[in-house]
């Protein structure tokens, strides 16, 4: 696999890292699109229920209690998203949120070793689903902890995104909460393993909601993928 990538979606890009020091126009542009509304528009629960896909969209992923909805609320400034992503019922679907140019794609959180049987069921019914199937999928955000590191559960995901050849890079989230000794040795080994896996993006994005770290960074990698109407 990695030569090819389903139908209409772009080629994995090849490594870069120009991630890693965006230049001031490309943060300006970030925070320009972030501080725009960002609209909830549907929530999804089967494949058929599924918004178009036309606008490019950036999905974010991780295990139950990750930081997903902290990370996606300081990323926007508003409190809307995480209310509407954790009404109850909505936990478990695929809930979609439109900036100009960009669809933000909150995908319900795993922890397989926990979740009851059914709520697996209906992970792995509608999330590989989607991620093999969505043309305007630019990149899907894996959402890692940074004093966990990668677990299985991660670890599957990745491999789905592998075969979906669905481009994807690693945002450590609660980075307030390692010791600074420590993010250099746990980037260090995570690059290592990444490196293993042909859709990765080698750059990793090093946040933290509660204290904004790492967000004007990771805004200006997403203003990148939008569309045109972002530049209105
Ligand atoms: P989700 O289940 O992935 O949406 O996770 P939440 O956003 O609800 O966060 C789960 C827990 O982690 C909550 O108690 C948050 O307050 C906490 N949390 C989220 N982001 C951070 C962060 O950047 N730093 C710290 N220290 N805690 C965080």
């Amino acid at each position: 696999m990695g030569d090819h990538a389903p139908g209409g979606r772009d080629e994995i890009a090849p490594p870069s890292d120009d991630e890693a020091a965006p230049d001031q126009d490309a943060i300006e542009a970030g925070r320009v699109l972030f501080a725009h509304e960002c609209r909830f528009v549907a929530s999804a629960a089967t494949e058929d229920s599924l918004p178009s896909d036309d606008v490019p969209e950036v999905a974010f992923i991780g295990r139950s209690n990750v930081g997903k909805s902290s990370l996606v609320n300081a990323l926007t400034g508003r409190s809307t998203l995480a209310r509407v992503s954790n009404t109850p019922g909505r936990t478990r679907l695929i809930n979609f949120f439109a900036l100009p140019g960009l669809m933000l794609v909150d995908l319900p959180g795993y922890g397989f070793a926990v979740a009851p049987k059914d709520e697996q069921r209906r992970w792995h019914d509608l999330v590989p689903r989607y991620l093999r199937g969505r043309a305007g999928l630019k990149r899907a955000l894996v959402l890692i902890d940074a004093r966990r590191g990668l677990l299985k559960g991660d670890r599957e995901v990745m491999g789905l995104l592998d075969d979906a050849a669905v481009s994807y890079q690693i945002v450590l989230t609660k980075i307030d909460k390692l010791p600074m000794a420590a993010l250099g040795p746990a980037i260090d080994e995570l690059s290592r393993e990444l490196a293993q896996h042909v859709a990765a993006h080698p750059h990793i994005h090093v946040t933290s909601a509660q204290k904004s770290l790492g967000l004007d960074i990771l805004r200006a990698s997403l203003a990148e993928l939008a569309g045109p109407a972002a530049s209105r």
